[in-house]
């Protein structure tokens, strides 16, 4: 049996401990576990964004002069940082759909086979691939496993990600990478800010900043091309923002040199700011100790579901390999998704559900402590026990 006092011990010991107090936790009763979905607000971030509110009022249109600069700047300082990139390599813009759009029709430029994902990847993914594939009349495959999908891919498009959203399998991207001609692009959506990421063998990759980056809800996206082939690719999207010499305002479109051709309109102030703050509080805590303190939550959320959740139904659907895993937790139920509604409405616990049995528990590292863990998987057993979760309206939803 794993004690409460087990919990308390881990955090007595976590060297992250002193980073719950630097975000905004307005019900200290609930165990927020979705911040895979929608990081919490940091005060770093709020901040931020109050300064740079402020300087819009101040200077207006001047701004932009120091503005201008942050799409590239910020995504040198989260390549350095998050992504083990080079400067230059990095563009923060639009959303995570439009950039996999950008970088999905610039691939398939260089590479003239099927274009290709699992069908378990994330939905908008399949839904832009299949979209681009349409447009270039391509052959678009669907396959049932990653390993299949690198089979299909041949001399194509590899789309994947680099931690799975719902069963939280962790990808080893070089090993992927040095067994298919595919040119392969990874969507690193649910691994950045929470697993060590080394993109120095990968050519194209595409992630968001409101998980475990806590940037806030829409903030803008950033998109990977490694440098050697940033100049033989072009987005399909020809927009002033990666136009040569833009403020020439000159007749035709011409591609800026470098990640800059990736822009497409006027970026996010606010989001970039917001996105700023919330990499130097990943930078002040350090990725090595915010992965490993990541497999300590859900090394423990397993060993409590192993022993509470088993015999009343619930499966572990996360790989037991902790190297092999992101930062969440996949637990199967047949009735997840009343249960996840009783979670939130009588156990003040937020984690969400994904279809068609999953109930997903995100534990982001910077705020999330073990006794949030021990006490959620103690609520989780309560509810189902005791058939709690029979009793809730858990009718349809927009949002789940
Ligand atoms: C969250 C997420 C997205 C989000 O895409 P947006 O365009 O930013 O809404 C895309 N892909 C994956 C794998 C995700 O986890």
């Amino acid at each position: 049996m794993i004690d409460r006092s087990h919990a308390e011990a881990l955090d007595a010991a976590d060297p992250l401990a002193r980073f719950r107090d630097r975000f905004v936790i307005a019900d200290r009763d609930r165990i927020y576990l979705d911040g895979n979905s929608l990081g919490r607000l940091s005060t770093d971030v709020r901040d931020a964004i109050a300064v740079v509110v402020g300087h819009w009022g101040e200077r207006v249109v001047e701004g932009w002069h120091d503005w201008i600069e942050l799409p590239r700047g910020v995504g040198d300082r989260l390549a350095s940082v998050a992504l083990g990139a080079r400067p230059g390599e990095v563009l923060i813009a639009d959303s995570v759909t439009v950039n996999l759009h950008k970088l999905a029709h610039a691939a398939a430029d260089h590479r003239p086979g099927p274009i290709v994902t699992d069908a378990a990847n994330f939905p908008t993914d399949r839904y832009v691939l299949e979209g681009v594939a349409r447009q270039l009349g391509r052959q678009y495959i669907e396959a049932d496993s990653v390993e299949a999908a690198i089979d299909a891919a041949r001399d194509g498009v590899l789309c994947l990600s680099h931690v799975d959203y719902r069963s939280a399998e962790l990808r080893d991207m070089r090993a992927i990478i040095g067994s298919t001609d595919a040119l392969v692009i990874w969507d690193l959506s649910h691994s950045v800010g929470a697993v060590e990421i080394d993109l120095s063998a990968v050519d194209l990759a595409v992630g968001c900043t409101y998980k475990y980056l806590n940037a806030g809800p829409g903030a803008p996206a950033f998109l990977y091309v490694r440098r050697e082939l940033q100049s033989s690719m072009r987005s399909p999207i020809q927009g002033w923002f990666g136009q040569r010499d833009q403020f020439l305002m000159g007749p035709g479109y011409e591609a800026a040199d470098g990640i800059e051709r990736f822009g497409a309109g006027t970026p996010s102030v606010v989001g970039l700011a917001a996105i700023d703050a919330a990499i130097g509080l990943l930078e002040e805590a350090g990725f090595a100790a915010i992965a490993a303190k990541g497999r300590s939550l859900t090394e423990l959320a397993i060993g409590l579901a192993d022993a509470w959740l088993a015999p009343i139904g619930f499966s572990v659907g996360s790989p037991r390999d902790p190297s092999r895993r992101g930062s969440h937790v996949a637990l199967r139920h047949v009735e997840a998704w009343p249960i996840a509604r009783a979670l939130i409405e009588r156990a003040a616990v937020v984690p969400d559900f994904r279809p068609p049995d999953i109930l997903r528990l995100g534990f982001a590292p910077l705020y999330t402590r073990h006794v949030d863990v021990w006490d959620a998987l103690h609520r989780l057993r309560r509810i189902v026990a005791r058939g709690e979760h029979r009793a809730v309206a858990a009718g349809a939803r927009r949002v789940t």
